[in-house]
């Protein structure tokens, strides 16, 4: 069940997912859409057009051109400028490179049409000043990619990141955390709520077997992805 005492104190460092980048380990890149943003996105968007949608942890993921292509204004932020090279190169996309003067060393990779601008810098440089506020966020491999010790900062500052009446899909992993040290982390459905719990309403929306190979690799012998709603209200 909830026993994460094994994982705790596990960290990553930033030095670590720039080499994983580097060496091309990186079994978390799915080259199709997530099925779980195609089947929920209408809870993510309420019927509404050209929202502001933000990818935390965005790593090259291919729904931001989705998105993007469907008018929406996506902004990401990830540590690895390899990643966003490769997601500009890989979708075709013309960008240009600008400073953010904010954030000492952070630069801003923008496509040249305007509606997709990547941040390079820690998640955690980043402030409602200088992102503005999302309507919707995608977190797909971001929560559970964060060391455990830095969970409720990461929480809080997305938090302050929601705009009024805002929606935040969130997938999780669960699986047995003393079999498997993580990334991903498991991050029980208990754990959601005390992280989340006063600011929105949390509802879990789907449990889907992900179970594969890579996971039978890592000795576990079952695998799930848990997705939840988050509802910010007015
Ligand atoms: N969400 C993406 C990537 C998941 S892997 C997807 O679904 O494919 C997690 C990513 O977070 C990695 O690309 C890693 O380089 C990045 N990352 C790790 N710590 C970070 C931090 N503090 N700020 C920004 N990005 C970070």
């Amino acid at each position: 069940g909830s026993d994460v005492g094994s994982q705790k104190d596990r960290v990553v460092t930033e030095e670590e997912w720039l080499q994983k980048w580097e060496k091309g380990n990186i079994g978390f890149h799915k080259e199709q859409r997530h099925p779980l943003l195609q089947k929920h996105l209408d809870v993510l968007l309420n019927g509404r057009s050209g929202l502001r949608i933000f990818f935390p942890l965005c790593g090259k993921a291919v729904e931001m051109k989705w998105l993007a292509d469907m008018g929406h204004s996506v902004v990401g932020v990830e540590v690895s400028e390899q990643a966003l090279q490769e997601f500009f190169a890989e979708h075709n996309l013309p960008y240009c490179e600008e400073p953010v003067p904010e954030i000492s060393g952070a630069k801003k990779l923008q496509s040249t049409s305007g509606n997709i601008s990547l941040y390079c810098c820690s998640i955690y440089d980043l402030s409602s000043s200088i992102v503005g506020k999302f309507d919707g966020v995608w977190d797909r491999g971001a929560l559970v990619a964060v060391n455990p010790c830095d969970r409720q900062r990461y929480v809080s500052l997305m938090i302050t990141l929601m705009e009024k009446n805002s929606s935040y899909l969130l997938v999780t992993v669960s699986y047995d955390p003393n079999k498997h040290k993580g990334p991903p982390f498991y991050v029980p459905e208990s754990e959601i709520k005390s992280l989340f719990g006063n600011h929105c309403e949390i509802k879990c929306l789907q449990k889907v077997d992900d179970f594969s190979d890579i996971h039978r690799k890592w000795g576990l012998d079952y695998f799930l992805e848990v997705l939840y709603i988050l509802k910010f209200g007015a």
